[in-house]
């Protein structure tokens, strides 16, 4: 939560920046401190309305509150209010994203990418795929059943020919059925999904990388959620070989407000080959005058973008870089550890039969139950009885063909099943998971 501390680091920043325009004629905004208090007092109350995601008894949806740096960064950057669509408009943070860049770059392994920060993963995909189409023309995008709805979607506003692929029990796309469907020969470009959203399953890039060499397409990433993953060192042996990989792709999608501490409105794409950026060559008659340097409007299909973004990521990056070994790496392992560990206990328990074993730190369990409809029932029941007693979950409505190789005993009488889903994506949930699942088991034994 915001504390004294964070607001006195930020009003000593705020000297400190304030002190860079001393030689201005003095100018101060009136402001009514009285009605901006009593508004501010009805924000503070309406806000008590929400689940209290920065907690780690917030265990559900993917929210991770923001570092403090990125907070106090993302707000002393307001007072300029810089927008990175051209350099006019914001010369500093402008500099700052293109140094975020290359470290996010450096962090797959590329050494001059052509990137920019967007609105969030849904707008990164959206120009991925919409250069992938430029590039092939006409031809399908593909992309596992269990990838980000947002994919069918961004194809239809795009005018795209898209067509999904079937997962795994693991939740992978499955690559036998991708085989297939590239043999069709109409392929343009395959959406492979690290870290899909519901369950967390990474598709196998390694597979797909080697059916390249076979047929002509196009590789996107999809890791809004997983990217940084990247820097682990304690996935399992078959998830870090997809990752080892990661470089070998066209493009890729990370969503630092997911993994990489930030606040909501900043996503990332990153594209290998540089040249790509002549597919968003325009002419601007009103912007792109004060310098020849690269615009980042230039490259991007966004205009206005807030250059406050790009301020927060940088400080982040700079407090906790992206290395392998460093603080931000060891608390993904953390969310990691937090995962298998939750997952042991679900095993272990009578109340609840855990699906797959996490390949990140999403966990997704099924209400044990004698069949699948009853097990949906008392999994939404657990959803209400748990956050009575403070502890907040999620809910996943699954289609029995991924669930029910897990679930031996339970009879299929239904096509889908609602499961319980944690994110374990707090450092904290490792220490915490012990607690969590006190609340959950405890709920679970009073229900019967
Ligand atoms: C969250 C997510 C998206 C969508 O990103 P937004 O930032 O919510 O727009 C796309 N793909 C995956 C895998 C995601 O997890």
């Amino acid at each position: 939560m915001i504390n004294k501390k964070e607001l006195k680091l930020l009003r000593e920043a705020l000297d400190t920046l304030e002190a860079g325009f001393a030689d201005l004629p003095e100018f101060a905004p009136e402001v009514d401190e009285q009605a901006l208090s009593d508004v501010l007092r009805q924000v503070a109350e309406r806000m008590r309305d929400n689940y209290p995601y920065y907690h780690p008894q917030y265990a559900g949806q993917m929210l991770k509150p923001p570092h403090p740096v990125a907070r106090i960064a993302y707000a002393l950057s307001l007072w300029v209010n810089p927008n990175n669509h051209a350099l006019d408009g914001g010369r500093a943070s402008s500099a700052m994203e293109k140094e975020c860049i290359v470290e996010i770059g450096r962090m797959f392994g590329w050494r001059s990418p052509l990137g920019h920060l967007t609105g969030g993963g849904t707008m990164a995909n959206l120009e991925a795929l919409w250069i992938a189409s430029r590039l092939h023309p006409g031809k399908q995008i593909l992309a596992s059943e269990q990838a980000h709805y947002t994919h069918s979607r961004i194809t239809e506003v795009l005018g795209i020919p898209f067509s999904s692929v079937d997962a795994t029990a693991s939740g992978r796309m499955d690559i036998g059925t991708l085989k297939s469907r590239l043999q069709q020969g109409d392929v343009g470009t395959v959406v492979v999904t690290m870290g899909n959203t519901g369950l967390g399953a990474v598709d196998p890039l390694a597979g797909i990388l080697a059916l390249r060499e076979q047929y002509d397409f196009r590789i996107h990433v999809d890791a809004a959620y997983g990217g940084y993953f990247t820097l682990a060192d304690s996935l399992g042996k078959e998830t870090a070989a997809q990752f080892a990989c990661i470089g070998n792709v066209d493009s890729i999608v990370i969503d630092p407000h997911k993994h990489g501490l930030q606040p909501y409105g900043c996503g990332c794409v990153l594209f290998k080959d540089p040249a790509v950026g002549k597919i968003y060559q325009h002419e601007s008659p009103y912007t792109y005058f004060s310098s020849a340097e690269l615009h980042l409007g230039e490259i991007s299909l966004e205009c206005s973008r807030p250059g406050a973004s790009a301020v927060a990521l940088w400080a982040t990056q700079q407090l906790l870089p992206l290395h392998r070994g460093g603080e931000f790496a060891k608390d993904l392992d953390s969310c990691l550890a937090a995962a298998r560990g939750f997952y042991q206990k679900l095993d272990d328990s009578k109340f609840f039969t855990p699906l797959m074993k996490p390949e990140l730190d999403i966990v997704v369990y099924a209400a044990n139950a004698p069949d699948t409809d009853a097990a949906s029932a008392r999994a939404r029941l657990l959803f209400e009885k748990t956050a009575a007693n403070n502890l907040h979950l999620a809910l996943i409505e699954l289609p029995v063909t991924i669930a029910a190789a897990w679930l031996g005993d339970f009879t299929v009488n239904s096509d889908t099943i609602t499961c319980l889903r944690s994110v374990l994506m707090k450092p904290e949930h490792e220490t915490w998971s012990e607690r969590i699942f006190a609340i959950l088991e405890d709920c679970a034994a009073r229900l019967n």
